[in-house]
């Protein structure tokens, strides 16, 4: 099975990590396997489970690697964690993560107060990432994904410049990347700006697959989603009830919804591979153990439009 057998965008659900992350909700190891599995029924090909980074710093994700090894038994989808560097990456390895979503901020500042690192220092621990993934055949099929959060703007710097996007796309690129995952963690990109660094970004990747991660911060969520899709993009990332933030950038709110970004797909006639119905149960399964915690989207408050047809299901 590829990522890409009848489907023309994967959507790669973060909220059990992104999401999860930004609140002060303690989920137990067993109901974030039930938010899991349900997103997996609907129809997910991805997901990403958990953030390998000290639990002092994230209580809500000191489970990760039983859930990472739970997620892994129930099969069928890719099993995707956060690693914010070579330690990360040691414990979602010896836990059997399937991708590994290593993280470095375009913003250098950012960078340093999120993970303590230069640029370089961060791409000095991605290469010895690599390194360990080719060192042992066990890990031969596991995807190292080189991410740039901050990409279009960050609380610290301000506007990034699209330039240190590329260079640091092209230094993941030369260190051995699979993946390339661009993200505007706070929301500061707009449509325009995102279809011109995903154009760039794409030419840059040659035939190295990459991920687009949005923030609704402002509104401009899907509006940019659509935009990476239009560069080429084929991989988005998106979150159930739009539930997440990034603890590092205080402010920053939930990525895209999820459903409203399938829905948007299919009704444009590109293959998700996802059961609408099914994910709005899914969201009934996570809200159950949310807490109370806000959760947001378009398409749950107003349901399927008469008539519509998923491109999944069109002739
Ligand atoms: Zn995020």
């Amino acid at each position: 099975m590829t990522d890409m057998d009848e489907i023309d965008v994967l959507v790669h659900e973060v909220g059990p990590r992104d999401g999860l992350q930004a609140t002060q909700v303690l989920m137990s190891t067993d109901a974030k396997l039930a938010w899991i599995e349900a997103i997996h029924v609907a129809g997910l090909r991805k997901i990403q489970v958990g953030s390998f980074v000290p639990p002092k710093l994230l209580p809500q994700m000191a489970d990760s690697a039983d859930v990472t090894r739970a997620a892994k038994k129930l099969g069928g989808f890719k099993v995707s964690v956060l690693v914010p560097n070579l330690k990360g990456a040691e414990l979602a390895l010896a836990a059997g993560a399937e991708e590994l979503n290593f993280v470095m901020s375009a913003s250098e500042e950012h960078n340093l107060k999120n993970v303590r690192k230069t640029h370089e220092q961060s791409l000095d621990d991605f290469k010895r990432i690599i390194d360990l993934t080719q060192s042992d055949a066990k890990f031969s099929d596991v995807t190292v994904s080189g991410g740039l959060a901050t990409c279009f703007g960050c609380t610290i710097a301000g506007p990034i410049s699209p330039e240190t996007v590329f260079e640091l796309t092209r230094a993941y690129v030369e260190a051995g990347a699979d993946r390339i995952g661009i993200a505007d963690t706070v929301g500061y990109g707009n449509p325009l700006q995102v279809k011109q660094v995903f154009s760039e970004v794409l030419d840059i990747a040659h035939d190295i697959q990459v991920g687009a991660h949005f923030h609704d911060t402002r509104g401009l969520g899907l509006a940019n989603a659509f935009a990476a899709f239009e560069a080429g993009v084929r991989e988005l990332d998106g979150c159930l009830g739009g539930l997440g933030g990034c603890p590092y950038a205080p402010g920053a709110t939930g990525n895209v919804v999820t459903e409203d970004l399938v829905f948007m797909l299919e009704s444009m006639g590109v293959r998700t591979g996802i059961d609408l119905d099914k994910l709005l149960k899914a969201r009934v399964v996570m809200e159950k153990h949310l807490d109370g915690e806000p959760t947001h989207g378009a398409f749950a408050k107003a349901g399927v439009p008469k008539g519509f047809q998923p491109a999944g299901l069109a002739a």
